[in-house]
Order: C-alpha cells, then sequence, then structure tokens
C-alpha cells in the first residue's frame, strides 16, 4: 500500500491566508481542493510538499451563478455540482459532458474545477510509484535527466488531461486567479503552455479562484467527445471540443480544440476554417475532422497505441461536429 510522505496540513482560513501561506511557504507548499489528484501523486512521490494548504473550507468559491449574461464558477465547485446544474447543462452542454465523464461519482463528489484546470501533465513514465520511477532511472519531469518519451526532446511532453481544459477554451471562458502582487484574468486559451513541467501560465503562489463562462449568442452549440480505454474511470486518451455559432443556417464562428495529445489543449484553426461560411453539410464536418486529424500528433505516453489514438482523432471529431450539426 502506497502512503502519504509527512506533511503539516494548514487548512485556509480565508482567501487571504491561502494566498499569505503560499507566499510565506513559496516552493514548500501546495494548495489542495478535493484532493484526487494532489494525494495519489503524493503517494507517488511526484510531490512531497512540506506544508499542505486546504482550500476546501473556503466555501465561499463553491457556486455557479449568472453574471454578465454569462456564468460564474467558483473554483472550489464539485465537479458533480456543475455536472448537475441544470444551466450549465442547458446553456453550456459541452462543460456539462465534459465534467460528466471525469473519472468516477465519488472522485466527482470530492474533485473540484480548480484542482481539474490545475490537474498534472500526465504521462506513462512518470504516474507511477517512486520504486517504478527509480528502477528505470527516472525521467526529466521528476528526479531525472531525460525525457523517456522523446529523449531527444528539450521540454517534457507529457499531457494535458483534464477534461475540462479543452471545453474551457473552445467557449472562451476566462480564469481568474489571485496571488500575493493581487487579483488578474487570463484568458483560458493563454492559461495553458505546451511544456510538461510548466503547464500553465500561473505562478506557484497563485490560487485560482474563479472561472467565467462568456454569454453565448443565438444558435451557439459545442460538444465534447472523449475516447478512454474504460468509460467507467479513465482519464481521456484523447478529447475533442467543438463550439460553432450558426447564423441562419450558417456557420458564422467556429473552434476545435483537441486533448491529450500535447501537453496543453491544442485549437485547430484548419478545422474552424472548413466550417466557417459552410452550411454544416457532411463535406464540411468531413473536411473540419480530416484537419483534426492532420493537427493531432499523439506520442506514446499514454494507454493505447499512437496508430489507434491518430486514426480516432478522426473519429472523434466527427463525432463531436455531428453532435452540434445534427442531421450531417
Ligand atoms: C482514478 C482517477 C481517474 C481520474 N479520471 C479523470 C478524468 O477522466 N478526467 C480528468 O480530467 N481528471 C481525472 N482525474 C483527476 C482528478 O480526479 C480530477 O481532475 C479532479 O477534478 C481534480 O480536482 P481536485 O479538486 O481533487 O484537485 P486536487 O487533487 O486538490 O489538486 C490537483 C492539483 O491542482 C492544484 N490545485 C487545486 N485547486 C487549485 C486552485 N484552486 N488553484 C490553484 N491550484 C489548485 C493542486 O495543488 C494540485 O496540484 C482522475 C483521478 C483519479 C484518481
Ligand atoms: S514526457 Fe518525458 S519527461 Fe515528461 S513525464 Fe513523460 S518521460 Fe518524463
Amino acid at each position: 500500500m502506497l502512503r502519504l510522505p509527512p506533511f503539516a496540513y494548514h487548512p485556509a482560513a480565508s482567501l487571504e491566508d491561502a494566498v499569505g501561506m503560499l507566499a510565506r511557504y513559496g516552493w514548500r507548499a501546495l494548495v489542495v481542493s478535493g484532493g484526487t489528484d494532489l494525494f495519489a501523486n503524493m503517494k507517488q512521490r511526484l510531490f512531497t510538499p512540506e506544508v499542505v494548504v486546504g482550500l476546501r473550507p473556503l466555501r465561499e468559491l463553491s457556486y455557479v451563478r449568472a453574471s454578465e449574461g454569462g456564468v460564474a464558477i467558483g473554483a472550489l465547485t464539485t465537479l458533480t455540482h456543475i455536472a448537475e446544474d441544470p444551466v450549465i447543462e442547458s446553456r453550456y452542454p459541452a462543460l456539462h459532458e465534459a465534467v460528466s465523464v471525469i473519472s468516477t461519482p465519488q472522485l466527482r463528489n470530492m474533485g473540484t474545477l480548480g484542482g481539474n484546470i490545475c490537474l498534472d501533465t500526465r504521462c506513462n513514465y512518470y504516474n507511477q510509484d517512486y520504486d517504478w520511477r527509480r528502477a528505470l532511472g527516472f525521467c526529466m519531469k521528476k528526479d531525472g535527466q531525460v525525457c523517456r518519451v522523446a529523449p531527444k526532446s528539450p521540454t517534457c511532453v507529457a499531457v494535458n488531461s483534464s477534461d475540462s481544459a479543452p471545453v474551457l477554451i473552445a467557449y472562451g471562458a476566462t480564469l481568474r486567479l489571485a496571488g500575493p502582487e493581487g487579483r488578474r484574468e487570463v484568458p483560458a486559451a493563454e492559461f495553458f503552455r505546451n511544456d510538461g513541467m510548466r503547464p500553465w501560465c500561473k505562478r506557484p503562489d497563485e490560487i485560482l479562484t474563479e472561472v467565467r463562462l462568456p454569454a453565448l449568442p443565438a444558435g451557439t452549440r459545442a460538444a465534447y467527445r472523449k475516447l478512454r480505454l474504460r468509460n467507467a474511470i479513465d482519464f481521456p486518451i484523447l478529447g475533442v471540443a467543438v463550439m460553432l455559432q450558426v447564423e441562419a443556417g450558417v456557420c458564422v464562428r467556429a473552434r476545435v480544440v483537441l486533448n491529450a495529445v500535447a501537453s496543453k489543449p491544442v485549437e485547430v484553426p484548419d478545422a474552424a476554417a472548413a466550417l466557417v461560411g459552410t452550411d454544416l453539410n457532411p463535406r464540411a464536418l468531413d473536411e473540419a475532422a480530416d484537419a483534426a486529424y492532420a493537427a493531432g500528433k499523439p506520442l506514446d505516453n499514454t494507454s493505447g497505441s499512437i496508430p489507434y489514438r491518430k486514426r480516432m482523432l478522426r473519429v472523434f471529431a466527427r463525432r463531436a461536429l455531428a453532435a452540434c450539426a445534427p442531421g450531417s
């Protein structure tokens, strides 16, 4: 049985208290929300913080509420809360779909949106216990020097595995952060970086406090389709988020975002270009799915072979597109 390493747990009395503790303890501290990812990673000695700052007491960061025509979601809101929210289900169906297929009901009851967005990137050579990794000689992301997946790569290529991330980018969401230097907002599309070891623009002493979904024009349609080995529990080995805006039967705006094929969600402008200006006929959808296929480059660091995940790119992109264009 894997056991947690020793650490001090400090529940935050307020957001300011949490920010203050991160500033005070620096790299020795990490925050925890639901703990469904952090504690597993600590058991594997991927993280060994001396201090864990508990955000769970900050109930004021748990909400889904109307905001500026859109919706604001507190970072401490559980995935179950979001999956069961009727406004999210009817107005932001892709987010509803994405959070509804994260792990298991038990983990969704504990796991939060903030923790999901700040989920560590994953890799078959990294998400292993200490002895497994030591036997292999470790890797660049933790305790070692080289990347086992791409030995010549100067950076880690572990994959973004957060199901909400591609959807938030597709919707044009904004993330709110609080840190010792104050508060700031970052578009979701700019939050994620293509670096498996530093996958966000968030500084270590910043806390994600809120996600803002914009007001959506009439005629907006969106969907998320996820491939995983076992539908009852697994992380994505591929995800496709689509957002389309249709006016008088013509697509005027489109976003197609792939997940689990790089360290950040990958937006595919060529897929959007294949859709805009069309009536979303089957040929346009096929072209957009082809563009997604061309853009996605899965690596050998999740379950499922590279050729399988590559082939599934076109299939899942086409399914997500079809969900937004009924009849095509
Ligand atoms: C068996 C299993 C299956 C899973 N399947 C999936 C899946 O299919 N899809 C998926 O997306 N995830 C999956 N997960 C991962 C995880 O359960 C979810 O991503 C969950 O939403 C994480 O939220 P949390 O609150 O538990 O995060 P925590 O474990 O509390 O934190 C995760 C990370 O985020 C940081 N963090 C947490 N909250 C904040 C905040 N507000 N601001 C800044 N940093 C923060 C923590 O320091 C930590 O590094 C799975 C996990 C397990 C164990
Ligand atoms: S991609 Fe390479 S460096 Fe990153 S976790 Fe995997 S093996 Fe390690």
